[in-house]
């Protein structure tokens, strides 16, 4: 499958047609989801609208292959983490449970950044390593 990108630019203008909203449900509306705990909670919209803007870049993957996503003032590892979590969601074989497809497609993020790091540590080139190392 080949992968495509589509930037928004904002975060509305985004997480709308992901949750099937319009702009005005934004103040009102909540979401339900898991806290850190696991637990069920609900989640105003406002406020993840407010925490993806804190974290610089967001987005998803729909089922024909491309990632849409919003992104301003996100660091490279940030970026680079988040664009391979999306394509690992279209590699491989996807676990039929949200949650745990969630945690597989992190390990691949992981993977990306490790390698990209190690890759610029043996670099002649100008760019410098971004993680650090004992
Ligand atoms: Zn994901």
């Amino acid at each position: 499958m080949q992968i495509t990108l589509k930037r928004y630019r904002t975060v509305e203008d985004l997480i709308c047609p992901y949750l099937r909203i319009r702009r005005k449900e934004i103040a009102a509306g909540t979401i339900r989801g898991w806290d850190s705990d696991g637990n069920t909670t609900e989640f105003s919209i406002r406020e993840i609208v407010d925490v993806i803007r804190e974290t610089g870049i967001w987005g998803y993957t729909d089922n024909f292959g491309c990632i849409h996503y919003w992104h301003e003032k996100a660091t490279f590892p940030s970026i680079l983490e988040f664009f391979a979590h999306e394509i690992a969601h279209n590699t491989g074989k996807p676990c039929e449970d949200k949650t745990e497809e969630e945690l597989r497609a992190d390990e691949y993020a992981k993977v990306a950044v490790q390698a990209y790091d190690f890759a610029l540590r043996i670099n002649q080139g100008p760019c410098k390593p971004f993680l650090r190392h004992e």
